[in-house]
């Protein structure tokens, strides 16, 4: 999938799926992201068809986008979770996705979310240290249950990717080293609220390469191997998320062609395959549509100034993430070369430098391309900028699945002391 495939452009008009961008627009005001449901549905069934023949399931990263109704698409399709937090422990069940399809990961569970996940029979903890671990066996205890866990795994291998979301090297703060792991199963084996059942790896997001995931899973393998040679049942490899997409011109393998190779890492050992794709699930189904401002001609460049700013949108400050920039409608005009930035006062607040886009006009609409994952769940109302809305399309039906807050909507939350 591209980062066009659900948007195209017919007679020089960007559609997303059966509808213009332009008239969803008129009704919502930018800036706003949109998704296509058929995208998300269309993603998840190429991880389903090339794991259909394994005893696999599909826990979505619900940090990539987790709105309601993309949770809900999913939920319909028989997906799982992959949960970070209590808060979207709340989310995935609303959504209707079932306790036994979630498995918990996140470095510091806090004791009121253990209690919540074991009060719910999630399907597994994903533990990421002995201390976690105590912790869950001490609830576990005094609610009279167990808890099965996997644990998180260090493989120590280089995931290529960008250092902000590289999480398998020894350096980084996720899981347990691999070369303590036989001694920390020992020690779940002898706590009394736990049953150890998986193994548990990530290394990163946003892979472009194959390569990391197969280093890791033979190191996984070799594992399972000894841990039940040391006499623990296992019978889960979660396998982790972190495949990429294509947002200039990656080239990403196929779901299917990824799924070879986990396969022939780790089907020999019989165990139930987790998957907690995020990004490669959402990534390229959304965008975010905005508005010139204001076309400005500095000393040295000229300037797209955008009604969305880097608390819609802050992968391109945070990581220097590139996004295609796309006018809305390319009408017959030629391309030129700007500094696309947002309104917000820092100067971080920068989409792209020096880039491509059809010359555009004050009250043009830009669509910032493959936001669909990591864009409106790391939005932020920093310069009391109000939350882009979320917009989601199906054929030729359109829905606001997130509305745009209001002033007093955010200035309410504030409380103002009686002594004032
Ligand atoms: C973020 C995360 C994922 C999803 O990563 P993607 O790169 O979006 O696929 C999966 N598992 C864990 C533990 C994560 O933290």
């Amino acid at each position: 999938m591209t980062p066009v495939s659900y948007f195209p452009h017919q007679n020089n008009e960007m559609y997303v799926e059966g509808i213009a961008i332009r008239d969803i627009a008129k009704q919502v005001q930018t800036p706003f992201y949109c998704y296509s449901s058929s995208a998300i549905e269309a993603s998840y069934q190429d991880y389903q068809n090339a794991f259909s023949d394994q005893d696999a399931l599909i826990c979505y990263a619900v940090k990539a986008n987790s709105n309601q109704a993309v949770l809900t698409t999913l939920a319909k399709l028989g997906s799982g979770a992959d949960v970070v937090s209590m808060g979207e422990i709340h989310r995935a069940i609303s959504a209707g996705i079932p306790a036994n399809k979630i498995v918990y990961s996140g470095v510091a569970k806090t004791q009121d979310e253990i209690t919540y996940a074991l009060s719910l029979g999630i399907f597994q903890f994903n533990v990421e240290s002995e201390p976690e671990l105590e912790l869950i066996s001490k609830v576990a205890t005094s609610l009279n249950t167990t808890a099965a866990v996997a644990f998180r795994i260090n493989p120590d291998v280089c995931a290529q990717t960008h250092a902000k979301i590289s999480t398998g090297k020894a350096e980084n703060k996720f899981g347990i080293p691999i070369s303590k792991a036989r001694l920390a199963y020992k020690q779940a084996a002898a706590l009394p609220g736990i049953k150890v059942q998986g193994v548990d790896v990530h290394i990163g997001s946003q892979l472009t390469s194959l390569a990391p995931f197969k280093e890791a899973y033979q190191r996984i393998a070799e594992l399972v191997i000894e841990l039940r040679a040391d006499g623990h049942d296992i019978s889960v490899v979660d396998v982790g998320g972190g495949l990429g997409i294509t947002y200039l011109d990656e080239v990403i393998p196929s779901k299917q062609t990824y799924a070879d190779m986990v396969k022939a890492q780790l089907a020999h050992l019989n165990c139930k395959i987790i998957l907690e794709p995020g990004r490669s699930l959402l990534g390229n189904a959304g965008t975010l549509v905005s508005t010139v401002v204001f076309v400005k001609t500095g000393e040295e460049r000229q300037f797209l100034m955008l009604d969305a700013g880097m608390n819609d949108l802050i992968r391109p400050s945070m990581y220097e993430a590139y996004h295609q920039i796309i006018a809305v409608n390319k009408g017959t005009k030629s391309l030129k070369t700007y500094d696309v930035v947002g309104p917000v006062c820092e100067t971080g607040d920068t989409f792209a430098k020096a880039r491509a886009v059809h010359e555009s006009d004050a009250g043009d609409l830009i669509a910032i391309m493959s936001c669909g994952a990591y864009g409106a769940v790391m939005s932020s109302s920093y310069n009391t900028r109000m939350l882009a809305p979320e917009v989601m399309v199906k054929g030729e039906q359109f829905a606001v699945v997130r509305k745009r807050p209001s002033y007093e909507d955010i200035i309410n939350q504030d409380v103002t002391p009686d002594w004032l």
